[in-house]
């Protein structure tokens, strides 16, 4: 939970364009992008440029920084023109999580059922 970026960090690299990803916004603080393996017709995932390993570490760390990427959400749901989406942060093992930068899913496009598997 540093905020510093870590060089064996999947989505540090994506911020620092060491991978590619399908960008859709950017801020000073956040990366917008595509899922690779999307869930529905609209699957982005919202990060914060700084690193921190789930979204506990975040509001932890840099509440300020949460924010930005709460707000971003709902930017991407109007960008991509949804009524209803959902934001998503999956944390620890049990919950799905399985790349430790913490990322907001944001789906849309399709029903939800509710509750989640
Ligand atoms: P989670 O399981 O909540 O940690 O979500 C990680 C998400 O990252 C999954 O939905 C993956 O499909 C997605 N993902 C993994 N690698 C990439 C990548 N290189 N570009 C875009 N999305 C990715
Ligand atoms: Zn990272």
């Amino acid at each position: 939970m540093t905020g510093e970026p870590q060089d064996d960090c999947l989505f540090c690299k994506i911020v620092a364009g060491q991978i590619p990803a399908t960008i859709v916004r950017e801020t000073d603080t956040t990366v917008a992008f595509r899922d690779i393996n999307p869930q529905a017709p609209t699957h982005v995932l919202v990060i914060p440029k700084a690193h921190y390993r789930d979204a506990a570490a975040l509001a932890a760390g840099a509440p300020e920084l949460a924010a930005d990427v709460l707000r971003e959400t709902r930017a991407i749901a109007d960008q991509e023109k949804l009524d209803s989406y959902r934001t998503i942060f999956n944390t620890g093992t049990g919950a799905g999580q399985t790349v430790w930068h913490t990322h907001a899913h944001v789906l849309g496009g399709r029903g939800l059922e509710w509750p989640p598997g």
